[in-house]
């Protein structure tokens, strides 16, 4: 009995099959359009925080960036605008001189830093 539906089984793909191969063209040739681009993964996986594409107006002082330093902003400080230093050949690394931490920087830039917990 089941040899004889696995028969019919096959016997039955190779139909649809042979009436696939009957009617494919109306389906299967379409006008060369391009399928919607699919949402860019920008920055996919680990994206490296720039911290010069989240201040305003960074002036140069010597071998650094010169900025305010928004932590020191949000508390209403650095009302001069230069409490921030920026490594020009390096931005990964930045300082504040009023001694904000670099997480509080993060934060408030809104960017905060994701801790790992694996100590
Ligand atoms: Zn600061």
């Amino acid at each position: 009995m089941a040899y004889l539906k696995q028969l019919k089984k096959v016997s039955e793909e190779e139909m649809r099959r042979f009436v696939a191969g009957k009617t494919l063209p109306a389906e299967a040739v379409r006008p060369g359009r391009n399928p919607e681009p699919a949402t860019p993964r920008e920055g996919s996986g680990r994206s490296e925080f720039r911290i010069l594409e989240h201040v305003e107006k960074v002036r140069k002082v010597g071998r650094n960036y010169v900025t305010q330093c928004s932590s020191c902003a949000q508390a209403g400080h650095d009302r001069s605008g230069d409490n921030l230093a920026i490594r020009i050949d390096d931005p990964r690394f930045y300082k504040c001189w009023a001694g904000c931490t670099k997480e509080m920087i993060r934060e408030a830039l809104g960017c905060p830093i994701r801790v790992r917990q694996e100590d």
